[in-house]
């Protein structure tokens, strides 16, 4: 059984279809890459994913329970995680607290605790900074990160709650060629050691091609190719509606 099986998903926003009809499914442990051009309906399929919106119609299985439309705190709880974005405002926090705090927050019963709490979440935090490559710049605020390195904790803040499912929505947007290639072959590793799976948007067709177990592509809400990188590379429709040629 796949672990996330969508299921003729469909939203309307004032009559226009941001997503219609959509169906496909992601094993456990594979690398699924959703592409198409701009307005294609590619980040309305994570927010129907992951309880920010509720679907018009169809189903989103997780490991074969209907999650659609749950409240995104429930979801969630059940494993899917979203890449963060560290905002500014924890600029001024270290790299060790903005891990720490993302392991409290899904333990709401420890905020009375804070500091004890997070001074015993210091190891797990300490030990996903490891995972990610960040053990050693755990201590610099998050405000004086390179922008890679940001990317890197927010990682490592998703993956505090043990996820099974992990939706990346342009994870390396704003990224020089060679940070792409390390934050994909970063999470192509943890897909592999903590047995993953992830979805993820992006635009860049070289990280794609190279990261992808499979890809599906939507265009104007609808799929319009799905299938192995080499398959879809060469499918007419995909070359025409996504490559222009
Ligand atoms: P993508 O991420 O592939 O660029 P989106 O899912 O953001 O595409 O958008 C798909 C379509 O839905 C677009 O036409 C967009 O304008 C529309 N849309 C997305 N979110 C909303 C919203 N909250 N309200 C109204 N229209 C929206
Ligand atoms: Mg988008």
């Amino acid at each position: 059984m796949s672990l996330l099986h969508v299921q003729h998903l469909s939203k309307t926003f004032g009559g226009v279809a941001a997503l219609d009809d959509v169906s496909f499914e992601l094993p456990a442990g594979q690398m699924l890459a959703l592409i198409g051009p701009n307005g294609a309906g590619k980040s309305t399929c994570f927010n129907l994913i992951n309880g920010q919106l509720r679907p018009d119609a169809g189903a989103v299985l997780l490991a074969g329970k209907d999650i659609a439309g749950m409240p995104a705190r429930h979801i969630w709880q059940r494993g899917v995680a979203r890449t963060f974005q560290v905002s500014a405002a924890f600029g001024s926090m270290t790299v060790l607290e903005n891990v720490q705090a993302a392991l409290l927050s899904h333990r709401r019963q420890l905020w009375r605790w804070w500091r004890p709490a997070a001074s015993c979440l210091r190891d797990e935090a300490m030990a996903l900074l490891e995972q990610v490559g960040m053990a050693a710049q755990a201590r610099r605020a998050c405000g004086v990160l390179a922008y890679g390195d940001i990317k890197r904790v927010e990682l490592a803040m998703a993956l505090s709650n043990a996820p099974r499912l992990l939706l990346m929505d342009e994870p390396t947007a704003g990224m020089a060629p060679r940070e792409r290639q390390q934050l994909m072959a970063l999470t192509r590793r943890l897909v592999s050691e903590r047995g993953l799976s992830v979805l993820f948007t992006e635009h860049s067709m070289d990280v794609v091609f190279a990261f992808a177990d499979r890809i599906i592509v939507l265009a104007r809400g609808q799929l319009i190719a799905q299938g192995e990188p080499e398959s879809v590379r060469r499918d007419a429709r995909v070359r025409e509606a996504y490559f222009g040629s």
